[in-house]
């Protein structure tokens, strides 16, 4: 058996009952020979794709098809930061209209997914970069987003752990988004998952896809490692895999695929409140509800589709973690892994048709791409359903990286290793 919706009744129920009452979360869906709709990633952004195809759109004859678990790609490995402090307005938008989804998530899917707005904030070291998180800053108050500069001393109340006086990198100050913050990212695919399930969507896990069927220009299906499914359109959310997924059908993609690694502490009592991020190397850091601290840093530098990285970053972060609070040199990390960046070379994600008819496209998200999860599947899906860009998606074009029309959010041209 299991509940229709989650309620404080039905937890409160099965909390007399021993627990015993709790069904399955969505079907063990095995696939049909046909769809309107699949989409290839059980990640995140194919997840929530189909969500809001079923619920924006009315589009339920749909599957999505994994090749692993649901929650055992990206969505399940990353830091968990939300946030829209982006600097382009080809990107603020997006990702602004990504922070209002979370905000009603929970109630939208029926789903704990624990968004906790405890605030981002970037620090800065030197003039020139205070003048750069000004400008940025700015940026998003012209949209309407919220963002504050704080001085050094606004900083220290918030850290007063912060290695301030470092010799290299002293603080000089922060800028704040206070409604970033982190969401528990597994939590998120389940809830999409259920959500998406049970508005009729076929979640189909453990099924590869190993070829794209195209017919006179158009793809018309899929084989899989379960048959053959035919399907009017065809939505790749394969992040990491993108371009693996995308030869099948012949196309090359603006992507490589690097490493990126995270890290857990052994649980410590409650000390840092926000999210921190360290802006004279990149080292980010929270504390999750168990007393760990999650954190991380740069992509390995070199391309790979291996889930498992290399000592020189593992170095490279903690020295980040000792430069920005010495604070925490005796505690031990219990637990790392890797997951799999796919990195665009401009920064920036793709969301668009391809030029194989009936073959859409989303990619490209660097390490920000769960931040992005909610507006993802809303623009994704309302590209497929309607064969137009969502308005806050309509800079990121696939084309961008032949007609020159970049959204480069970091300013380092086609060097994704500088992302
Ligand atoms: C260590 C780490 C830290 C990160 N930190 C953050 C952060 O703090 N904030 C943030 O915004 N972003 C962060 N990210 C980035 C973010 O996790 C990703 O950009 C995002 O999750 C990618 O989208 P997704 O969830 O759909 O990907 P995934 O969960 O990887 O989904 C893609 C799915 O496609 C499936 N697939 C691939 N090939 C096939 C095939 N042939 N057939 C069927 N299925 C296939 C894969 O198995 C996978 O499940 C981080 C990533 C990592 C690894």
């Amino acid at each position: 058996m299991g509940y229709d919706r989650y309620s404080v009744f039905s937890l409160l129920r099965e909390s007399l009952r021993g627990h015993a009452g709790w069904g399955p979360a969505w079907r063990d869906a095995a696939p049909r020979p046909a769809y309107d709709v699949v989409i290839v990633g059980g990640g995140g952004h194919g997840l929530s794709t189909a969500y809001y195809l079923a619920s924006q759109h009315g589009i339920t004859n749909v599957a999505v098809v994994e090749r692993g678990y649901i929650g055992s790609g990206n969505v399940g490995r990353n830091t968990t930061i939300i946030r829209s402090n982006y600097l382009l307005p080809g990107n603020i938008p997006f990702y602004e209209h990504s922070l209002k989804l979370w905000e009603g998530l929970e109630q939208d899917i029926n789903y704990n997914a624990m968004v906790s707005q405890r605030g981002v904030l970037n620090l800065f070291h030197t003039d020139a970069q205070r003048d750069a998180y000004a400008r940025r800053g700015n940026a998003m108050r012209l949209h309407g987003i919220d963002a504050e500069l704080l001085d050094r001393a606004a900083v220290r109340r918030m850290l007063p752990y912060a290695d301030f006086d470092n010799a290299r990198f002293p603080i000089h100050g922060g800028l704040l988004q206070r409604r970033g913050g982190t969401v528990r990212h597994d939590a998120v695919a389940w809830g999409y998952a259920r959500a998406a399930d049970r508005r009729g969507v076929d979640v189909i896990q453990h099924c590869e896809v190993t070829g794209i069927t195209v017919e006179n220009g158009r793809a018309v299906g899929l084989q899989t490692t379960r048959g053959t499914i035919r399907a009017k359109k065809v939505g790749l959310a394969c992040a990491g895999n993108s371009s693996r997924v995308a030869a099948m059908a012949g196309l090359r993609l603006p992507i490589e695929s690097h490493v990126l690694q995270a890290f857990v502490s052994e649980g410590i009592k409650p000390l840092i409140d926000c999210v921190v991020t360290y802006g004279a190397g990149h080292f980010y850091i929270s504390q999750s509800d168990k007393g760990g601290l999650v954190f991380g840093g740069d992509i390995d530098g070199y391309n790979s589709y291996a889930w498992r990285g290399n000592l020189p970053t593992v170095e490279d972060v903690c020295e980040g973690g000792m430069a920005l609070m010495p604070i925490i040199g005796r505690v031990r990390i219990t637990r790392s892994w890797g997951g799999l960046m796919d990195m665009s070379m401009d920064g920036s994600p793709i969301i668009d048709r391809t030029p194989i008819e009936g073959l859409y496209l989303n990619c490209g998200w660097c390490y920000g791409g769960f931040k992005a999860t909610p507006a993802s599947g809303w623009c994704f899906a309302h590209l497929i359903a309607q064969d137009a860009p969502y308005p806050v998606a309509a800079a990121l074009r696939l084309d961008r990286f032949a007609t020159g029309r970049l959204v480069d959010e970091k300013g380092v041209g086609a060097q994704p290793n500088l992302h």
